[in-house]
């Protein structure tokens, strides 16, 4: 009765054994597909980024046969010098509207509805003024760091498109108005920006357009002065 015992143990014991094996060997097995999934999924990755790169390259081809202009520079100077005026106009505003008020106040004859007239003076005094101070500390921001930008050679990335869609640019950027200072391209098309953002919304006004590799430039090598 012993060795029978102990001929079950045995049996049990290799019968785990076994157990054990199988269980490992599915698990290899689930791991190895794990790891073919995932390799094809960066082949994919990898051939969507080719493509990509293979549609820049045709771009740029195109964007540089057309010829354009170097990135935009803007000026700090102007800019501030913007600023000042700005600052002027708000100040003017401020004077005026309180010069307004206060002679209409004064004005005898009984005009029907005088508080209302005057408030709406106030309200659209103190409106234009909020804008001016508004733009003027814009222009300022802006002066600023395109001044620091040249003094400090930081660099600044622009991004454009090939210019390739009919429609690029032709509406503007992204239908918001044409504007010459947009486009870099000596076609009149090609849209250039400072944000990414921008380059996102022109794409989808201008479908056809691709966009390039975007351009890093250095204010020093490009000859960038404040004015
Ligand atoms: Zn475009
Ligand atoms: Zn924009």
């Amino acid at each position: 009765e012993g060795s029978a015992g102990l001929g079950s143990a045995s049996e049990l014991v290799s019968q785990m054994q076994r157990d054990a094996i199988t269980a490992h060997t599915q698990q290899r097995l689930s791991e190895l597909r794990a790891l073919k999934e995932q390799e094809r999924g960066i082949q994919t990755r990898a051939a969507e980024l080719e493509k990509e790169m293979g549609v820049r390259e045709e771009g740029r081809r195109s964007a540089e046969a057309t010829g354009g202009r170097r990135p935009t520079h803007r000026r700090a100077v102007p800019i501030a010098l913007a600023g000042t005026q700005c600052a002027v106009l708000a100040a003017a505003s401020f004077v005026g509207t309180q010069r307004a008020v206060a002679a209409f106040a004064q004005y005898d004859p009984v005009v029907a509805n005088k508080t209302l007239i005057l408030n709406l003076t106030v309200a659209a005094g103190v409106g234009a003024c909020a804008l001016l101070v508004v733009s003027t500390a814009i222009l300022f921001s802006v002066a600023w760091k395109e001044g620091c930008g040249v003094k400090f050679n930081t660099p600044v990335t622009f991004y454009r498109c090939d210019g390739v869609g009919p429609t690029c640019c032709k509406n503007g950027p992204h239908n918001s108005g044409y504007a010459a200072k947009f486009v870099y391209l000596s076609n009149g098309r090609g849209f250039e920006t400072r944000q990414k953002d921008c380059m996102r919304r022109h794409l989808l006004v201008s479908k056809k357009c691709r966009e390039l590799r975007p351009v890093v430039v250095y204010p020093k090598e490009e000859g960038w002065e404040w004015w």
